[in-house]
């Protein structure tokens, strides 16, 4: 079984990365998971999961004729497979985002969940990729009008590519009142449940300086909790390894969104 979901947003900061190895760590209690850093240009999960000093990363994976091989660049981590990516924009300008397509594929063969730290939607043409590839997608904002707003833009060009919306994570919470009030009336627009609303907590960023995910840092922090719940309500889909491999390789690359 293998299902895809591109952990996005509209915009950049909003905690992509912090949600992307929580969930990751929470769902590898019952799942074989593997996080991809798909966030090709603002790579940043290797400081978040302890790996930035990894040689080989998904960047060495989409240049053309790569010697590496998608096993050289995943590496075992807190419970799960981690497909970092590298910072190194010359790295950058060299991959080509399609080839995400095949590593996702090559991945799917043997994982039950895969997670793809997704690129703020919004910023540009190839951010979109992840969404395209993936089955659902969690979308993580803040809980503000614009945020909203920008998230429902998301869900339109996941709809468009018939990828499913799993969820909405509201996260950096500082007000659970008013976020109560927000969440009310987001549920009407959203097509996926409000799987949560994690608090703004010191222990996120914490972690996040000294290289764990949240997670492993803070297991019992507020914000590690309120993933962990989030977690449990995503009901995981069997995909079938083999159809969603072929439905990877075959992903339609598109145009401006
Ligand atoms: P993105 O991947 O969307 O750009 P990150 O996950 O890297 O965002 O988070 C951006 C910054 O916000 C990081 O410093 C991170 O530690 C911090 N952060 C994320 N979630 C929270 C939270 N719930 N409370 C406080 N800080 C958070
Ligand atoms: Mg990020």
């Amino acid at each position: 079984m293998v299902e895809a979901f591109a952990v996005a947003s509209g915009k950049g900061g909003t905690g992509k990365t912090t949600a992307t190895l929580a969930l990751g760590m929470a769902l590898a209690a019952d799942y074989d998971v593997t996080v991809v850093d798909a966030d090709t240009g603002m790579a940043n999960l290797l400081f978040h999961a302890g790996l930035a000093d990894v040689d080989v990363t998904l960047h060495d994976l989409l240049v053309a004729d790569a010697d590496a091989t998608v096993a050289d660049a995943t590496y075992d981590r807190h419970g799960m497979r981690v497909v970092p990516c590298g910072t190194d924009l010359s790295a950058f300008a060299a991959a080509d985002p399609t080839r995400l397509r095949e590593v996702v594929a090559t991945l799917a063969a043997d994982t039950d969940v895969i997670l793809l730290d997704s690129p703020a939607t919004l910023e540009s043409r190839s951010a979109v990729l992840p969404l395209v590839l993936a089955d659902r997608t969690v979308l993580v904002l803040q809980p503000t009008v614009p945020a909203i707003s920008d998230g429902l833009k998301v869900q339109e060009y996941a709809t468009t590519y018939g990828t499913d919306v799993a969820g909405v994570l509201f996260n950096k919470v500082h007000d659970p009142a008013h976020v109560d009030r927000i969440t009310e009336k987001a549920g009407r627009y959203f097509d996926g449940p409000i799987l949560g609303t994690v608090p703004e907590d010191e222990a996120a960023r914490d972690a996040r300086r000294d290289g764990d995910p949240l997670l492993a840092a803070a297991p019992e922090s507020d914000a590690a909790r309120a993933f962990r719940a989030a977690a449990a309500d995503l009901s995981i889909t069997d995909g079938g390894a083999d159809a969603v491999a072929d439905r990877f390789r075959s992903a339609v690359i598109p145009d401006e969104p």
